[in-house]
């Protein structure tokens, strides 16, 4: 079984949330505009992700690198880990 904020296999997209006091509305957002369905309000209403799904589209990081709620590693795209 996956934990939440890991992936399964090697040089997959890894995704962990860096926790703040409440989710941002860019984080929000995510649960909407996702295409891989990574994102999704969990207990308390709280942001999680499980980015086993995970497209590499980029959209994430685009939205979210800003916000500093977001840590990618693992195996990425050139044009998404600029
Ligand atoms: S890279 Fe795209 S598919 Fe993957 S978690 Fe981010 S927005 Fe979702």
């Amino acid at each position: 079984m996956a934990r939440r904020g890991t992936a399964l296999e090697p040089g997959a997209p890894r995704i962990v949330l860096r926790r703040r006091a409440q989710d941002s509305a860019a984080l929000r957002a995510m649960t909407r505009i996702c295409p891989g369905a990574c994102f999704r309000f969990g207990a308390r209403d709280r942001i999680e992700v499980s980015p086993e799904s995970c497209l590499r589209c980029g959209t994430c990081r685009t939205v979210g690198e800003a916000t500093g709620e977001i840590e990618w590693s693992g195996g990425w795209p050139a044009a998404a880990s600029a």
